[in-house]
């Protein structure tokens, strides 16, 4: 007699995208478990992995095989899209290490040290942000970027934060289009439609339903962002530092939606240029819309008019890859947000970048900290600081002459480096973001000191020379 050898490869159970929330919850599904140290991006967990034994939600066992299968597939979303040698920010480590439990928050962050996954109880259920796949993605994503773009990290610029932000959510949604099964179930939601919302345009609706206990009109009616929008370009230095969900603010992950939301058209339009509309069409139009965007940032300079340089190498990016097959959907999606003018659109012809791909076919990831920015300081009195405040303003040359949409017509006249940088820092004053130590205060400092406000930024003494800066901390 024989004994059948049992050869069946080991699974976990994940949530594929979110845990949802009622009436839309989602049910956990079988997943291989998951390799976290793979090339280019290897991924770790701090804590030690649970034996594979199929345990089911409210279990930390359950957490950690969650986050593991989201971190790995993060990875491989983007992986296979960035240049060869990319690697993570150097003080990051080997592998990219994700923090589980690192204390009581809706919330979540990316620090250059690792990822650090929050969790709360509210009405009753623990809101453990390392169990939807959707903010794991969205951490990673901003590993990734700064992996391709360190520089943007300390730029003082809405528009760079905000495109971080733009990133995570694209991350996302990559992310979850790796899995077949949702691919079918967003095709089916949508009738084929992507710009449509759906399940994976919806970012975090279990975080989004917690946050809504408290602040009800701080997220969506449904998630906690939708890449389904029509949010309008505006320059973020003449936006509000903060507004409900149904508005457009500087507020990074506010203003974050006017590129998110392109780029979901723009994956809907290179989807309805595949052969076959079906789920393989759409893994093919995922890879190459995150393809152009990896290019882009790759190659655009930072600067304060970032959305439109970025924009501009999206397309020019097609126009090198795929002969300018996409352009008329890049375009097409770029003016209906306002992120290209008309006349911004129409400039990026195939000899224009022709004249200018050199230059782009030279950019590498990574580089110096501080390549394209400039030093901006100013009186720290006004923000109850002891001495001068130096920030990193982004002031590279731009690669296209073009800008984003007026709502009045035309073209917006970006704003200086200087002026970016000043309305951001006092932007952070007026959201509570800012750590300023006791000894830099003024007797008039207006410093929050909230234990439940994320502080994503900090003064510290400056490396450069005298006074203090301003520096990141964490993108959330
Ligand atoms: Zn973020």
């Amino acid at each position: 007699m024989t004994v059948q050898q049992q050869t069946a490869t080991p699974t976990v159970l994940v949530y594929e995208d979110d845990p949802g929330f009622p009436p839309r919850v989602n049910m956990p599904v079988p997943h291989p478990v998951p390799q976290l140290d793979t090339q280019p991006f290897p991924t770790a967990i701090a804590d030690a992995a649970p034996q594979p034994d199929g345990a089911g939600p409210g279990t930390e066992a359950f957490r950690y095989w969650v986050a593991a299968d989201a971190l790995s597939r993060a990875a491989q979303t983007w992986g296979p899209l960035v240049p060869t040698g990319t690697q993570w920010h150097p003080t990051a480590g080997r592998a990219l290490t994700a923090h589980l439990d690192a204390g009581v928050d809706l919330n979540a962050f990316y620090d250059r040290k690792g990822l650090w996954f929050f969790r709360s109880t509210v009405a009753g259920v623990t809101v453990a942000a390392c169990e939807s796949p959707e903010i794991v993605a969205h951490e990673t994503g901003h590993a990734v970027l700064d992996a391709l773009r360190p520089q943007l990290f300390n730029a003082a610029s809405a528009e760079t934060a905000a495109l971080h932000e733009a990133f995570g959510d694209i991350s996302a949604l990559l992310t979850s289009l790796r899995l077949e099964p949702l691919r079918i179930a967003v095709l089916a939601e949508t009738q084929s439609d992507l710009e449509l919302s759906s399940r994976v345009s919806r970012m975090a609706e279990q975080l989004g339903a917690a946050i809504r206990q408290g602040h009800p009109n701080a997220v969506d009616p449904d998630c906690l962002r939708n890449m389904a929008n029509s949010f309008f370009y505006r320059d973020p230095v003449h936006l509000p530092p903060s507004g409900p969900a149904n508005t457009l603010s500087s507020e990074p992950h506010s203003f974050s939606r006017v590129f998110s939301g392109a780029f979901l058209k723009i994956l809907a339009g290179i989807f309805r240029q595949q052969d076959l509309q079906d789920q393989a069409g759409l893994a093919t139009a995922a890879e190459i819309a995150g393809q152009l965007l990896v290019d882009a940032v790759v190659a655009a300079p930072v600067v304060s008019a970032y959305y439109a340089q970025v924009a501009g190498h999206m397309i020019a990016a097609d126009q090198r890859r795929n002969g300018g097959r996409y352009g008329p959907s890049m375009r097409s999606a770029f003016i209906r947000h306002g992120i290209l003018s008309l006349e911004a659109a129409t400039a990026i012809t195939e000899p224009e970048v022709a004249r200018r791909g050199a230059g782009m076919a030279e950019a590498t990831p990574g580089g110096s900290e501080e390549e394209g920015l400039t030093a901006v300081t100013v009186h720290g009195t006004s923000y109850g600081i002891t001495q001068p405040l130096t920030l990193s303003a982004p002031a590279q040359e731009r690669r296209f002459g073009i800008a984003s949409s007026d709502p009045a017509g035309g073209s917006v006249r970006p704003a200086d480096p200087e002026q970016v940088a000043t309305s951001y820092l006092e932007d952070l004053f007026r959201r509570g973001r800012v750590h300023v130590p006791e000894e830099h205060r003024t007797a008039a400092a207006f410093v929050d000191d909230s234990p439940f406000r994320l502080k994503t930024h900090e003064v510290t003494r400056s490396a450069a020379g005298e006074g203090l800066a301003l520096v990141r901390r964490c993108f959330d």
